[in-house]
């Protein structure tokens, strides 16, 4: 989940609000590309969907029920000790000033409705049960996003990563088993992707259900435009999960993934421990 996850984040980087002609004339899954504007971010790095993914799996893996503070702690610390570019401005100016969990809690305005809270929440689908799930999503979205879409964007993704994780049912039906939970609908995207969560649950899970190839789906993803680094980070996490999804994506892009300390081998061996704690290997 969290190497493709990853995969789709840092080719997605490369597009993110980018303008259409750019999109059309670079997307062709050939390598990563560098953002025109963001220049801090370079091919093949991933951004904040990937870090706080990653904080939210260390998370569980430590406490599969995390309180308030430990899940602040996870965040804080995953930001610090590898600090990158690609966050949305104030929060990224927030997380420089912040010492530790209690100050995070203690200051953060958890207003919002963008897409920071779905963003990160696909390692919740793990849990054992879609109570746990629906129960613990919704706790890690009130830290930062607590208003009912952002916390509502951040169980779609969960439940949709539960439901694919324990196969529950068929790919074509995870619509439907969304709408009998939280309601929807989910899969029926337009159009350029704008920053609040749902836009990013719901332009991801259009592009997840319309395609059964990871290529396919990483490239409408992109095509969208708009917030789409997250679109793709949310796809492709999912269609890892996913049995009757190809895993075809290019070796050119598993290869030149970032392998610093908190790079490829690092996600790949949070994958391994997700799937043996939560799966039994
Ligand atoms: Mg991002």
């Amino acid at each position: 989940m969290l190497l493709s996850l990853a995969i789709g984040d840092a080719y997605g980087a490369g597009f993110e609000y980018a303008r259409g002609d750019f999109i059309a004339r670079h997307n062709d899954l050939k390598r990563y590309y560098q953002h025109p504007k963001h220049l801090g971010i370079k091919p093949g790095m991933y951004t904040d969907d990937t870090q706080m993914s990653l904080a939210v799996a260390e998370a569980l893996l430590k406490n599969p029920h995390p309180s308030a503070l430990e899940w602040a702690e996870h965040f804080v610390s995953a930001f610090h000790r590898d600090r990158r570019e690609g966050y949305a401005q104030r929060f990224y100016d927030f997380l420089l000033t912040v010492r530790d969990g209690s100050d995070f809690l203690a200051r953060i305005k958890p207003h919002s409705d963008k897409s920071g809270a779905a963003m990160r929440t696909l390692p919740v689908g793990f849990l054992e049960t879609p109570e746990a799930v629906l129960e613990v999503a919704a706790e890690q979205a009130r830290l930062t996003h607590d208003t009912p879409d952002g916390i509502r964007s951040a169980q779609a993704a969960a439940l949709s990563a539960h439901y694919l994780l324990r196969r529950l049912g068929p790919k074509a039906e995870l619509e439907q088993y969304l709408e009998k939970r939280i309601g929807g609908p989910w899969c029926n995207w337009r159009g350029s992707v704008g920053s609040a969560g749902m836009d990013s649950v719901r332009a991801a899970l259009t592009s997840f259900a319309r395609h059964q190839s990871m290529r396919a789906m990483l490239h409408e993803c992109i095509a969208w435009t708009g917030d789409v680094d997250t679109v793709a980070a949310l796809a492709l996490g999912l269609a890892a999960c996913c049995a009757d999804v190809e895993q075809d994506l290019p070796q050119v892009l598993l290869d030149t993934l970032e392998n610093g300390a908190f790079g490829s081998d690092y996600v790949k061996q949070l994958d391994r421990r997700l799937r043996e704690r939560f799966l039994g290997g």
